[in-house]
């Protein structure tokens, strides 16, 4: 019985473990339960719309979280009727009082009587349904009720609970006469709301019933009339399915008027209170609610976000418990250490999430049967991508095929790709240097002959995962949002103090997670954009001119923000023109024909007032480097320490300033150790394995990274390089798909 215990508490997507004090009720619920297991409150949009104007609206949640209140005034507001299962249909069933029966039936079998009242029941429809906090235990009743309309789950603290039961006397919670406390029930239960839900209202500490009926209003109208993306270009109108949801946007990427996929009108938000709420979860917990907030529940069920989320972020793939941790460097300068994933950069947390996005999207909404994700890079973008894919695709018909430049990669991020291990990833150098490698890709992208010989032979897609996509911008505001709340669960800052986040960036991804993570309600003051000596984007932010004119690339210590075109940015543009199409292509038509485009004067006005911007240059890098090094014992990566140093020239030292910590300074090691002239030896020469220990032996501080000491004993097991020549990488590319 035990063992079967922890096996449903599995199959029910929960990785929390049993607790042992609950495990009366785990083996109750069990033996009510046993025929029933496999059901969930599983909907399709097919479903909901059979159901249409006949569909209730069913509240659940803990005793005491304000059902039957928020229930009455819904319905009120509706104009619709409402039935309460404790009075409408329990009691008078029974003939007595929900406390009487369960004195009379007992712990053990009251879950069972109440489903049986529910089952015989004959379910209204259109109506508000307040169900009992036991509701959801008995999976057959729970079915009946989920498919009859909505289930919108009011989300109270325990807190809160615990305090309103002790203020009511309640005597009707099944276990509450054990000898369990009312916390350890309480935790038991929110596994099984967290697994009926359609959608979650978090309530505030405190929060009104008046309030709370209108979140639920609001939340049932966005559920009903979905809004998906659309294009920042505005030309992308013919949508096949007539909305274009988020995992749309993880396959395709791109929009088809070559726009880059926005939401407009209603931005996701929270409320100051809903947010204060989580920061006593840990960041798993926040992933879940943000991610909510993103999607529709009939494209993606929140329990399938709660599954993902949990394998995702596990504690052996992110090495730090809080996964996203932040520390204090100096003063009011602290870094959130984004780099404890599998290859030690910030696009692991993006990237072992999105590939399960990009399966369930492959599942559901593609229109062929395999994919090859195709990368150039010179760095942590191959390895992040090729360890997502290996790891949360397999078994699914995705690949990746990552092309390197022979020229140019550092001996670290070579052997970190080259040691992977997979059945669906492929790595390839490519005789040349990372331009012509980028030149390839967008050859390869826009090669018609490939596309239909992929699509016509073999029923691929090739599809580029890269910075601009959904899958890799979400997870990212996550980071940014659970920052701010661990500065507040640490007490370094009190909730609602204002922070700045600084950014190092070049694709103006990470930056503008952030920058949609304070749209989403988190107080920053300032976003600070630094760049090293490719500083387009500090120029722009600062003048409002955009200019490739006479640019060429530098090469720098900080070699992943080494960028002149910086895509994402065109995001931004829309949204600051007030969410104008036409602002946005007369920016790009501007800009691709001369080489030089200017933001019109509200966007930049705009601009202004929430970025800062500056660069750094190779000696800033190195000295704040060093110093930070000195006062603290703290290493930084390059690329933090670009956003270090610009933090200090155009920051406020008054105010509170959370620095993307990019990566794990032992990824860059090779551009770390000159810095420190140690011994003066030729760092060329060194082997991966002497280049980590140096680290090791250079600084304490952030913790080793144990994926970067394993790799370095790995065997290369990626040989494979081909010429500087297209036609021999296009054949590569066909192959490699043929072979998935
Ligand atoms: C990719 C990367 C960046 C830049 O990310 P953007 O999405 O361009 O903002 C910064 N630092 C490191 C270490 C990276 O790997």
């Amino acid at each position: 019985m035990f063992l079967l215990g922890l096996s449903f508490v599995a199959r029910n997507g929960c990785v929390r473990p049993c607790r042992p004090a609950a495990n009366f009720l785990v083996r109750q619920v069990l033996w009510q339960n046993a025929r029933t297991l496999t059901a969930d409150g599983r909907k399709t949009w097919e479903d909901w719309r059979s159901l249409g104007e006949k569909a209730n609206i069913v509240l659940i949640g803990s005793p005491g979280c304000g059902k039957t209140s928020t229930g009455r005034m819904l319905g009120e507001k509706l104009g619709m009727p409402v039935l309460d299962v404790d009075d409408h249909c329990l009691e008078p069933t029974w003939g007595c009082t929900v406390g009487a029966k369960l004195k009379e039936v007992g712990d053990l079998h009251f879950i069972e009587e109440e489903g049986k009242a529910v089952l015989n029941y004959t379910m209204p429809e259109a109506f508000v349904i307040s169900t009992t906090g036991s509701n959801p235990f008995h999976a057959k009743a729970m079915l009946k009720l989920s498919q009859s309309g909505l289930v919108v789950f009011l989300d109270v603290s325990k807190d809160t609970v615990i305090r309103r039961l002790n203020k009511m006397k309640i005597d009707r919670i099944v276990g509450q006469n054990s000898a369990i406390t009312m916390s350890q029930i309480l935790d038991y239960r929110q596994e099984f709301y967290e697994r009926w839900y359609d959608i979650r209202v978090i309530v505030e500490e405190n929060e009104e019933v008046e309030s709370i009926a209108t979140k639920v209003s609001k939340a049932v109208d966005q559920f009903s009339n979905a809004e998906g993306f659309v294009s920042s270009r505005g030309n992308a109108d013919d949508i096949p399915r007539g909305y274009v949801s988020f995992l749309d946007t993880v396959l395709q990427g791109l929009a088809p008027d070559g726009g880059l996929y926005v939401k407009s009108k209603h931005q996701p938000k929270f409320t100051p209170g809903e947010l204060r709420r989580l920061v006593e979860l840990d960041f798993r917990e926040r992933s879940i609610r943000i991610l909510e907030q993103w999607t529709h529940p009939l494209d993606l069920r929140p329990q399938e976000i709660r599954s993902f989320v949990y394998k995702s972020y596990k504690p052996h793939l992110f090495t730090c418990p809080e996964v996203a941790p932040v520390r204090r460097l100096v003063h009011n300068h602290y870094t959130l250490e984004l780099f404890h994933g599998p290859t030690a950069s910030f696009k692991d947390a993006a990237l072992q999430l999105m590939p399960r996005f990009f399966v369930k999207a492959m599942n559901t909404c593609s229109d062929v049967s395999k994919y090859l994700i195709v990368v150039a890079t010179s760095g942590d973008t191959g390895g992040a991508v090729l360890d997502g894919f290996r790891r949360h695709a397999e078994g699914a018909r995705v690949g990746v095929l990552v092309l390197y430049p022979l020229k140019g990669i550092s001996k670290i991020q070579h052997h970190q790709m080259t040691t992977m291990e997979g059945s669906n990833i492929k790595v390839v150098g490519v005789d040349s240097d990372f331009d012509f490698c980028q030149t390839l890709i967008k050859q390869v992208f826009s090669d018609e002959k490939l596309g239909e010989a992929l699509k016509e032979t073999l029923d691929c897609r090739l599809s580029a995962a890269n910075s601009i996509n959904w899958g890799r911008l979400l997870p990212q505001v996550v980071s940014h949002i659970s920052g701010y709340l661990e500065m507040v669960r640490m007490g370094q800052i009190p909730f609602g103090q204002p922070v700045d986040l600084c950014v190092p960036t070049g694709n103006f991804g990470n930056i503008l997670s952030a920058y949609y993570a304070k749209e989403m309600g988190i107080p920053v003051r300032r976003l600070i954009c630094a760049s090293n000596t490719n500083h387009v984007l500090t120029d722009f932010i600062r003048n409002g001119v955009y200019s490739l004119q006479g640019q060429t690339l530098q090469r720098t210590a900080s070699p992943s923000i080494d960028i002149l075109q910086s895509s994402n940015l065109e995001r931004l543009l829309f949204h600051l023109s007030g969410e104008d199409p036409k602002t946005v292509r007369d920016f790009y038509t501007k800009l691709h024909r001369e080489g030089v485009a200017a933001a019109p004067k509200n966007v930049w006005e705009s601009i202004h007032k929430q970025f800062l911007a500056g660069y750094a240059t190779e000696q800033d890098c190195k000295d704040i480097t060093l110093s930070t090094f000195r006062a603290t014992g703290y290493m930084m990566d390059p690329h933090t320490a670009v956003g270090r140093a610009v933090a200090c020239h155009v920051g406020d030292p008054n105010m509170p300033t959370i620095i993307s910590g990019t990566a794990h300074f032992a990824k860059f090691i090779d551009k770390i150790l000159p810095f420190f002239r140690i011994g003066q030896q030729n760092h060329d020469s060194l082997t991966v394995g002497e280049l980590i220990n140096e680290a090791e032996a250079l600084a304490r501080q952030p913790v080793r990274h144990p994926y970067l000491e394993d790799m370095v004993n790995k065997p290369v097991v990626h040989h494979d390089q081909l010429p500087c020549d297209y036609d021999e990488i296009a054949k590569a590319i066909y192959d490699f798909a043929a072979q998935l």
